[in-house]
């Protein structure tokens, strides 16, 4: 009687998030008993969906040994103080950027879940159960606890024969591609997840690393099929835009989300000043999380590129009060209002669905000397969409108002690869990988992706669904 010769499982992905949507990034591990978590982040759509979405795991968080998170995005971290609320006690890896704009992000996140479930509150019938926030800033300060910080290019131990090391992915401050060693059966597996791969030439951050090469490559395909706009070329049209509205004597207005974005327009601003391209007027951004945002950016120059650097050699106060304000308080914001010269205001939120771009709105927006400046996507039934496709009445604040500002859209400033973008990282690694799932993209982007790996040589690709699993 021969022994009995059991193989242990193979290593296996569940895709939990991000499937055929951009939302929601969140990956499930399970290789040699362990279950790990490629992301943890929040799922944003419609507000019932959403809640159910966020609120219940498809699994028991006290299961999972370890998460691994990409990066600082609210759409990849956003729901671990949950997953921490609900039992996970393990350690979050991730770089050390990422760990300090993630407690930025995870504080901001716990303030919105409290004020949302206020409100749900607030209109809540008689009997109805009372609304609890996803979680508060006691979540969030327990789950800062967990996170262990590992510099980009250093393996480290995240679980017995696992091993897990960061390149950097250029999209986003401390960003990474994750790549997984795994020892099964004697021999080694590995897993690439590329997060969110950033684009050549952004300003501020490094171009991306070569994704490293995986059996299994999990990519992200938001702008499969789409060609984005040279950036160089968008930082010479916001030039224009701020001076051709000084001119006129007129205010420009900014929607952006305080992460990323406003820095990356802030930095552009500081370079069209410093070579003369742009008139001296002041710089407001009007956001206490920008500017808790922008000094984690200053305390992690190690992770600029070599032009940013010799821009910070210069100018020491780049990003710095000097040259842009900071507006904390409320009432400051409200100042702003009653000024009458030219000036750049850059308020949150990114699409004017809510913050203190909307009171600026109010103010400005019958003024046909003002510029709305559209410098990121736009989701439909937001009010920024509404003003991107050009409708000459909007409500702002329960009030209607005639857009009389000019409405500018600048597209070139996306901080995610593009098509061609994304062929080129991948097409190395066609020899070498067994499978490409794509994530983090609409279905008819990851379909143009899919077909475009096919022709140069990838055989298994797809665009996973909720739920689907894969061998790593
Ligand atoms: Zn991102």
């Amino acid at each position: 009687m021969g022994k009995k010769h059991r193989s242990p499982a193979e290593p296996t992905v569940t895709f939990w998030g991000a499937t055929r949507t951009v939302t929601g990034s969140m990956h499930r591990l399970d290789a040699r008993g362990q279950t790990l978590l490629l992301d943890c982040g929040l799922f944003q759509g419609r507000r019932a969906e959403s809640r159910q979405r966020n609120a219940e795991f498809p699994f028991r968080p006290r299961d999972i040994d370890a998460v691994i998170l990409s990066h600082a995005h609210i759409d990849h971290c956003g729901n671990l103080p949950n997953l921490v609320r609900q039992g996970f006690s393990g350690p979050i890896y991730c770089t050390p950027a990422t760990r300090a704009l993630a407690g930025v992000m995870l504080g901001d996140a716990a303030k919105i879940q409290e004020e949302d479930a206020e409100y749900l509150n607030r209109k809540r019938a008689r009997g109805e159960p009372k609304i609890e926030p996803l979680y508060d800033g006691r979540d969030v300060y327990r789950t800062l606890l967990l996170f262990e910080s590992v510099p980009y290019g250093k393996s480290v131990k995240v679980g017995r024969g696992l091993d897990a090391t960061f390149s950097d992915a250029g999209h986003l401050l401390g960003s990474a591609m994750i790549s997984l060693r795994i020892e099964h059966a004697g021999a080694e597996r590995c897993l690439t997840f590329t997060g969110d791969l950033g684009r050549p030439g952004l300003p501020i951050l490094r171009d991306p690393e070569p994704i490293p090469p995986g059996d299994l490559v999990i990519s992200e395909c938001t702008y499969g099929g789409h060609t984005h706009e040279p950036v160089d070329e968008t930082a010479e049209r916001l030039g224009e835009v701020v001076r051709f509205t000084a001119e006129r004597g007129g205010k420009v207005l900014i929607p952006a989300f305080s992460v990323g974005r406003t820095q990356t327009i802030v930095y552009f601003l500081h370079q069209l000043h410093n070579s003369g391209r742009l008139p001296d007027i002041p710089i407001f951004v009007d956001s206490p999380m920008a500017a808790r945002a922008t000094e984690v950016f200053r305390a992690h120059s190690s992770c600029f590129n070599e032009q940013a650097l010799q821009l910070l050699e210069e100018h020491p106060e780049l990003f710095g009060q000097r040259f842009v304000r900071y507006i904390e308080r409320q009432n400051e914001s409200v100042e702003l209002n009653h000024r009458r010269h030219p000036c750049v205001i850059i308020a949150a939120s990114g699409m004017c669905e809510a913050g203190r771009i909307l009171h600026h709105l109010k103010h400005n927006i019958e003024d046909p000397r003002t510029t709305i400046l559209v410098v990121g996507f736009q989701a439909p039934d937001t009010l920024g969409r509404r003003l991107v496709e050009g409708q000459p009445q909007v409500r702002i604040l329960g009030r209607m108002f005639s857009v009389k500002a000019e409405v500018v859209v600048l597209n070139g400033l996306s901080s995610h690869a593009d098509h061609a973008d994304l062929l080129r990282s991948l097409s190395p690694l066609s020899a070498s990988t067994r499978a490409v799932r794509l994530v983090h993209g609409e279905l008819h982007r990851a379909e143009a992706l899919q077909a475009s790996l096919r022709a140069i040589g990838f055989t298994d690709v797809a665009a996973p669904d909720r739920g689907d699993t894969a061998t790593v």
